[in-house]
């Protein structure tokens, strides 16, 4: 039977680690609690002990290919990017919804609608904690998810506040909280590797898998953390001050929005020097585990790119068109899905080339231990 132990081989020494925080949450919920998150958000064990050799630890992980065959089948998974019913370009109707968002506000608007018609009892999403941080966090009051919606900027602190945004949060660490309050019914906002690690949970039927009833992703391109250094760098490379920045928001590129309405566009290879290790061999930037998929891509500013992907997603989309969010206008641009799809499609095509491209080096390399 495979335990953590096997995870800290296979998949931490080789600095493949997502620290998606899959294992620690459901070794935390179902067994005695064996592991625990360090300060950075990696996996380790907090008392081997309590190990009891279940291996759902090791089942549960997105770099284990144990499962990958049946969530796929479960997901209608289909080349290259996984199912889709439809793409299109939305934001929230309510411009007040608008206003935080890191592109359109379609998630958070999308979550009130399902909270306000009682299909929801709350949301795990992400939430200032502080001013210059985001932890994750279940919302179970209007307030806390639109509170917890896209950017949050303070400008004396930017750079970490950005860093904090862009972090892969163990947003499944607050399942137990959801357990714990006895809630049934809670929508799961997370990166692609977090809604993959989760659909792992439900193809075993682990509980709590069972109480998330939707799957939102966002599109990713990597998990971003960098020092002083790496700050004062991108900021003399690119021509700005960090106390001049009002918001920060990936699409093609990095865009940093100045309070004088300039636009720094950074490309993304620019920022390879502070994006974690284990991003470099990950292929999946559309989320496409998800019920609806979301991100900045092909979208105008201001708009959000969402990929339907399950007739759950189809049902909550359709449900909230035009009350809770209103589409880009075709008279503006026909072409304005084609184009967020075609988007969608290069950038999800350069990840999967970069992955596979990564792994086969890797797999040429000796072990060694990553960050
Ligand atoms: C690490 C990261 C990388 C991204 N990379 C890209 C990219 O390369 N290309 C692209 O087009 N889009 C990318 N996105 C997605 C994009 O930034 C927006 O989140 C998306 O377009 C939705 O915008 P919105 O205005 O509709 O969402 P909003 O209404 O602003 O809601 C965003 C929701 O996401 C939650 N959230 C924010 N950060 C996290 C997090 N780290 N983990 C879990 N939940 C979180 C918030 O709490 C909120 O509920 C990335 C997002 C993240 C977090
Ligand atoms: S008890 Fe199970 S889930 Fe926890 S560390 Fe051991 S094998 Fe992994
Ligand atoms: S990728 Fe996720 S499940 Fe796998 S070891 Fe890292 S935190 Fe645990
Ligand atoms: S690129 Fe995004 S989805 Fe992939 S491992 Fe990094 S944070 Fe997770």
């Amino acid at each position: 039977m495979e335990t953590f132990f096997n995870l800290i081989q296979e998949v931490q020494k080789p600095g493949l680690c997502h620290r998606c925080g899959g294992c620690v949450t459901f070794c935390t919920a179902i067994n005695f609690g064996a592991l625990e998150l360090d300060d950075d958000g990696k996996p380790r064990y907090g008392d081997i002990e309590k190990c009891i050799e279940c291996g759902l630890c090791y089942s549960i992980c997105p770099e284990i290919n144990e499962l990958e065959e049946e969530i796929r089948r479960e997901a209608a998974w289909s080349a290259p990017d996984g199912r889709i019913i439809e793409t299109t370009v939305a934001r929230a109707k309510d411009p007040a919804g608008r206003k935080n968002a890191t592109d359109g506000g379609v998630i958070t608007a999308l979550l009130l609608h399902l909270f306000d018609s009682g299909r929801i009892d709350g949301a795990i999403v992400t939430k200032p904690a502080g001013p210059f941080k985001r932890r994750p966090c279940l919302a179970t009051a209007r307030e806390e998810i639109a509170d917890a919606a896209g950017f949050y900027f303070d400008t004396s602190h930017g750079m970490k506040h950005m860093s904090d945004k862009y972090i892969t949060y163990s947003s499944i660490e607050e399942f137990a909280p959801m357990v714990t309050k006895g809630l049934r019914r809670v929508a799961l906002v997370g990166t692609p590797c977090q809604i993959n690690a989760f659909r792992r949970m439900e193809a075993m039927g682990i509980v709590p898998s069972d109480s998330i009833t939707v799957c939102f992703g966002l599109f990713c391109s990597g998990n971003f953390t960098f020092t002083d250094e790496d700050q004062a760098k991108l900021a003399a490379d690119h021509d700005f001050s960090w106390n001049d920045v009002k918001k920060i928001n990936i699409k093609q590129t990095f865009m940093v929005h100045l309070n004088n309405g300039e636009k720094r566009q950074i490309p993304l290879e620019d920022l390879d020097f502070m994006k974690r290790y284990a991003c470099n061999y990950c292929a999946d930037y559309t989320a496409e585990f998800s019920d609806i998929s979301f991100g900045g891509i092909g979208a105008a500013d201001g708009w959000t790119t969402v990929i339907i992907r399950t007739p759950l997603g189809r049902a909550i989309f359709a449900d909230a068109r035009n009350r809770a969010i209103e589409e880009f206008p075709a008279s503006d641009n026909p072409a304005f899905a084609s184009e967020a799809a075609g988007a969608m499609r290069r950038a999800s095509e350069k990840k999967k080339k970069m992955a596979a491209e990564n792994r086969q080096e890797l797999g040429a390399k000796p072990v060694n231990i990553k960050n």
